[in-house]
């Protein structure tokens, strides 16, 4: 059997309207997590737009490239990052409290190397994970995390209840906006949650995106960009009500959202956030054109930034080869003829090369070597953490590039 790589949307992926509308196009870009080993080898692209859906207001990319494609050999682990790991803790603690007492059986949907489901294994919980990556799905079995290597959906959910039973909670982190059938997703989780069970979902929030410009947030795997609205309206086609959100730094500005099937009282933050995207105007078409018309701008602005610090004999080093950058380095223009390497901390992506932009990936040791002037920050969401890693193991000076959020702006860093 083959399948398809990829296919255009003829009709919303939520709502099944026709009336979708193109708000931003970035070319045709390889996929962002597709390294190469050899400089040499070429990679298949595909049109790379978001759309909004005039009749549910969702915005979602236009393309959807198969998931065996996308998802089979995925490179990002949660793991390897420390802001990660402290938040699981975080995370763990919030959604407990929204349980029942005791220990609890726990689901999560796309649970990748399984750090978030050991905090849950830590407090005597019995946990699930259901993650299609085969290679990563292995390494959290080894870690004691179960894990089913499937991609979630309705029939799955049928089968793990039939085994294991329905669950106190069920979660998805950063997984609803990246799987076209979110619908089933959605639909999956429902039927695995009890009926006084507790169900989270986090996802990277609309209206940053929309006000802090993180249009490198746009790249195959993230098909939709939700906000409470959406999420909401997705949910209810499930019979699942949303009454509670907290908020969390993840992707630079992400919402966790909790639902259940009993309707529960809607605490004042769900309210008071409900309210704030309302005013920004999150589902509304003109927010979304003006944005297309600030990417265009800031794209040109970073782009004159680096190249006029090259002009001047810099060495200029990226940091972060993340999915995320790789949007950003191949919608401005900004490949290895700017960039000397980037700097990465995952082993997984060392000495491969970026896709459509032919950057060399290295450890932090071997960049600082090359004693660059300059570094232009790409996991700029990871501003904090990795400053606090420079300072401490490079002793280094120079300048950074802020590309985000907002407008690029340049920083001495001693
Ligand atoms: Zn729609």
């Amino acid at each position: 059997m083959t399948t398809d790589p990829s296919s255009t949307i003829v009709a919303c992926r939520i709502c099944e309207s026709a009336k979708i509308t193109p708000v931003l196009d970035l070319g045709r870009q390889a996929l962002a997590n597709s390294l190469r080993r050899e400089r040499a080898d070429t990679l298949p692209t595909y049109p790379l737009i978001i759309c909004r859906c005039d009749e549910c207001g969702t915005i979602q990319l236009t393309e959807t490239v198969a998931p065996e494609i996308l998802f089979m050999d995925y490179v990002w682990v949660t793991g390897t990052s420390e802001g990660a790991r402290d938040y699981s803790r975080v995370f763990c603690e919030r959604l407990v409290s929204r349980c029942r007492a005791g220990p609890l059986f726990v689901i999560e949907i796309a649970s990748n190397d399984g750090t978030f489901l050991k905090r849950f294994v830590e407090r005597g919980d019995r946990v699930l994970g259901v993650d299609p990556a085969q290679n990563i799905a292995a390494m959290a079995e080894r870690d004691g995390v179960r894990t089913l290597p499937e991609f979630f959906g309705l029939e799955v959910a049928k089968g793990i209840v039939e085994r294991s039973g329905e669950a106190d909670a069920v979660f998805a982190r950063n997984v609803i906006p990246h799987v076209a059938n979110a619908n089933d997703v959605v639909a999956g989780m429902a039927h695995c949650l009890k009926a006084d069970g507790t169900g989270a979902i986090e996802f990277h929030r609309a209206d940053v995106i929309l006000e802090e410009l993180h249009y490198d947030s746009i790249y195959h795997e993230h098909l939709y960009f939700h906000s409470l609205h959406s999420i909401g309206r997705l949910l209810s086609r499930v019979g699942l009500t949303p009454f509670d959100v907290t908020t969390s730094p993840i992707s630079g500005g992400s919402f966790v959202v909790y639902f259940s099937k009993i309707k529960r009282p809607r605490t004042p933050a769900f309210t008071a956030a409900v309210r704030a995207e309302d005013a920004l105007g999150t589902g509304r078409p003109e927010p979304w054109q003006e944005f297309a018309q600030r990417c265009e701008r800031h794209r040109k602005m970073l782009r004159s930034l680096v190249e006029a610090k090259k002009a001047e004999g810099k060495r200029i080093i990226g940091y972060g080869a993340s999915a995320r950058s790789s949007t950003m380095l191949n919608y401005c223009g900004i490949d290895s003829r700017l960039l000397d390497v980037i700097v990465d901390r995952a082993p997984l992506k060392h000495d491969a090369y970026t896709p459509g932009t032919n950057v060399l990936i290295v450890p932090p040791d071997r960049a600082f070597d090359l004693k660059p002037d300059v570094i232009l920050l790409l996991a700029w969401n990871f501003r904090d953490e990795i400053f606090a890693q420079i300072r401490a193991e490079h002793g280094w000076r120079g300048q950074v590039i802020m590309p985000l959020p907002g407008d690029p702006t340049v920083v001495d860093f001693e």
